[in-house]
């Protein structure tokens, strides 16, 4: 017998996060440029650590409700519904989460019995699949097309409706190949969720970081309102990754479950992230919008200089990755990244950490300043001549 037999199946039946492997290899070596990690190298805006430092000056150093504080779901509630339109009721249709993390991994607890099926567009975040083991359910992943810049169709998913599909998990902007979809795209989806009577959750911790036209918010479709868990949080807009803050939107009985999980496992979320977060929502936009236009400004830079490199990719609308083709280079994705790491010394992530269906690719993160990406490009140069 050993201890690891002991453990449940459903834990020993996931893979630790592709990610991490190259981060400790990027810990051991000097001189790394990272376009690896999938958080902003901002700090988070002074006026928003000023108020949590304020905080602490008054004794903020309670739990709060469990929900999060009032104020707080009073913010989000007018975000809302200045922003789309939506009306949330503060007091039962909102929760503030520790991140988008718990918020993903209560709401999927909160809706699937064990063997309910999620139909998850893939490539996708690391977690999604992860998750919904943990909680019981089937991941069914459905691979997007490069050719249909990684959106999903109803068509795609349609063959993988079985008796038991429950709900469809999807991330867009996407993290890791910063497709989004537009509203037309959307409004089929919305037709095909209410068609088959599906749950959607939808992760929108990318929504601000949408570099051409508007975010297009799944709640705020038709008649999608209460049929969505709209996931949302501070870590990428506002720089608040350490932070540790995040909400769920839904009708009543959805947030009242995720509420009743919540409570017994996490009481609530920090007080010192619920008042720098109400800080963020008053007055972080500006702050939020200068990021953003320096995402963009890498995005352009990253995506002309991949592509001349003959590293084919399509131009990312939001989040802060590009996903390119590795497949001239004649290795597979894990090679390449491995490969690179080792003989330049640039840190990427390939492309099936994040699905199958991210073969042949590598995940780019230009949340690194213009500096660093110019230099990580000439490093990619020299390591594609120096392989062919
Ligand atoms: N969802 C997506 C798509 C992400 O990329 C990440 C973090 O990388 C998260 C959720 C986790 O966010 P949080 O920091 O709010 O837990």
């Amino acid at each position: 017998m050993t201890w690891s037999e002991k453990l449940s199946t459903s834990v020993q039946s996931i893979a630790p996060s592709g990610i991490r492997k190259f981060f400790d290899i990027a810990a051991q070596m000097d001189d790394v440029i990272s376009l690896g990690v999938g958080e902003p190298d901002f700090i988070t805006p002074w006026s928003i650590r000023e108020s949590c430092v304020y905080g602490l000056e008054r004794g903020y150093t309670s739990y709060t409700a469990n929900r999060g504080m009032p104020e707080l779901r009073n913010e989000i509630s007018r975000h809302y519904n200045r922003l789309y339109n939506l009306d949330y009721n503060p007091d039962t249709e909102i929760l503030v989460t520790v991140g988008v993390s718990e918020a993903l991994d209560i709401a999927l607890r909160a809706v699937l019995n064990v063997g309910d099926e999620v139909l998850i567009p893939e490539p996708c975040y690391v977690s999604y699949q992860a998750c919904t083991i943990l909680a019981g359910g089937v991941p069914v992943p459905v691979s997007a097309k490069l050719e249909n810049e990684f959106r999903i169709t109803p068509e795609e998913l349609e063959p993988h409706l079985t008796p038991k599909t429950k709900a469809i998990l999807i991330g867009y902007p996407n993290n890791p190949t910063g497709a989004i979809m537009e509203r037309r795209d959307l409004l089929k989806l919305a037709e095909f969720a209410e068609k088959h009577d599906l749950i959607v959750i939808s992760d929108e911790i990318y929504g601000d970081l949408t570099y051409e036209g508007v975010h297009e918010c799944f709640s705020a479709l038709p008649k999608m309102r209460d049929r969505t868990i709209l996931l949302n949080g501070f870590s990428k807009a506002y720089a608040m990754t350490g932070w540790r803050i995040g909400y769920a939107l839904s009708n009543a009985d959805f947030i009242g479950a995720m509420t009743k999980i919540h409570q017994y496992t996490m009481l609530c979320a920090p007080i010192t992230a619920q008042v720098a977060a109400i800080e963020a929502l008053k007055h972080g936009e500006k702050y939020m919008k200068k990021m953003v236009a320096e995402y963009d400004r890498r995005r352009n830079l990253i995506y002309d200089g991949l592509n001349k490199l003959g590293l084919k990719c399509f131009e990312p609308k939001g989040a802060f990755y590009i996903f390119p083709d590795i497949t001239s280079s004649g290795m597979t994705a894990e090679d390449f990244a491995e490969k690179l790491i080792r003989s330049e010394r640039v840190a990427l992530v390939p492309g099936t950490a994040f699905g199958e269906s991210g073969k042949g690719h590598v995940r780019c993160s230009y949340a690194t300043s213009i500096e660093k990406i110019s230099a990580a490009l000439k490093r990619i140069e020299k390591f594609l001549l120096s392989s062919q």
